[in-house]
């Protein structure tokens, strides 16, 4: 059977939400030209911009990787992998491999560590937690400490905007996190047009937002991108809600393809002007570590959760106190 794009070579992948039959070539056509109009759709960077890209050494960031070098200035762009210390997962050996395939784009990677941030690896930080009876979920401090720095870092390089990986699976299955939990805001601030709630936050932007899981999968195979064979040993600890979402919408979306799509683009258009008069918060800041905080806290979600484990003066907070110029 043809491609039915081409019309020349053999297709060889089946979209379900388009019900067309693709050869390799368009299906990367394809997918590189969707996420270039979401880039612009939104205004996602402009040309000059900076952009640092948070690389976790998944399928996902090669995916990210490759299709920004076709959309942006590689010598405007930096990259930030973090080993978040999870033993048996994301290891020196696979950040030396992304490290390399990146440097072939003309790309740098900061190699990291939430341990080089906080003090402590992720895994010393769950067992902390969870010895002290906190039964928080590791993804809860893992996703805390990533977009913590990634922001840090990005402020330090003068990013105009940061860029993470994540795709139409992880984006819808948040959305519909939020309607369940009847969290206007934490929607509205899904949206692209949504300003962060900082000025000290730098805006994040994710460019895969329309792609689905099994087309990054597809993607990086095709190219011949590393898969990480390895499952973070703490997935199965994920919040349940968000595992019970995952779930239901695999199958919804199995028996009615591109319902992810339309859930997405709906929530899109109805919260286009929603999105643009959101204002940033009223913030205070974190009186451990400076950040922002929402004025009713004292301290900021990070420095709480790690209080939690019984880090009360973790590295990047030290720093902050030192009198040096602050990093944050
Ligand atoms: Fe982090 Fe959770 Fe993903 Fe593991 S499953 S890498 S803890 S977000
Ligand atoms: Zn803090």
């Amino acid at each position: 059977m043809k491609c039915d794009v081409c019309g020349v070579r053999e297709a060889q992948i089946f979209q379900p939400h388009t019900g067309r039959r693709l050869c390799r070539e368009c299906f990367i056509a394809d997918v590189r030209e969707r996420v270039r109009r979401e880039v612009d759709r939104w205004g996602m960077f402009k040309p000059g911009d900076t952009l640092l890209l948070g690389l976790s050494g998944g399928k996902d960031s090669y995916v990210l990787l490759d299709i920004l070098a076709h959309l942006h200035d590689t010598s405007r762009i930096i990259a930030v992998a973090i080993i978040e210390g999870i033993p048996g997962y994301n290891r020196e050996e696979d950040v030396r491999r992304l490290r390399s395939v990146a440097r072939d784009y003309g790309v740098d990677v900061i190699v990291t560590s939430i341990r080089e941030y906080t003090g402590h690896s992720l895994a010393e930080l769950v067992y902390r937690a969870w010895s002290r009876g906190y039964r928080v979920a590791a993804c809860t401090y893992c996703g805390i400490s990533r977009r913590r720095i990634l922001n840090f870092y990005a402020r330090m390089y003068g990013a105009d905007k940061t860029v993470t990986a994540h795709n139409l699976d992880d984006e819808a299955q948040t959305a519909v996190v939020n309607l369940l939990r009847g969290d206007r805001t934490g929607l509205i601030r899904l949206h692209p047009k949504a300003r962060p709630a900082s000025p000290l936050l730098v805006p994040r932007v994710k460019p895969l937002r329309k792609i689905y899981e099994w087309e990054t999968a597809t993607y990086a195979y095709i190219m011949g991108f590393p898969l990480q064979e390895t499952e973070c040993m703490f997935i199965n600890t994920r919040p349940t809600l968000r595992a019970r979402v995952r779930e239901a919408l695999y199958e919804i979306e199995s028996r009615r393809p591109g319902s992810l799509l339309r859930i997405l683009n709906i929530i899109d258009e109805l919260l286009e002007e929603e999105a643009e008069k959101l204002e940033p918060d009223a913030l205070g800041s974190c009186s451990k570590c400076g950040e922002p905080t929402s004025p009713a806290r004292q301290v900021c979600k990070l420095c709480e959760i790690l209080s939690r484990a019984g880090v009360e003066r973790p590295l990047y907070a030290l720093f902050s106190q030192k009198g040096e110029e602050q990093p944050l």
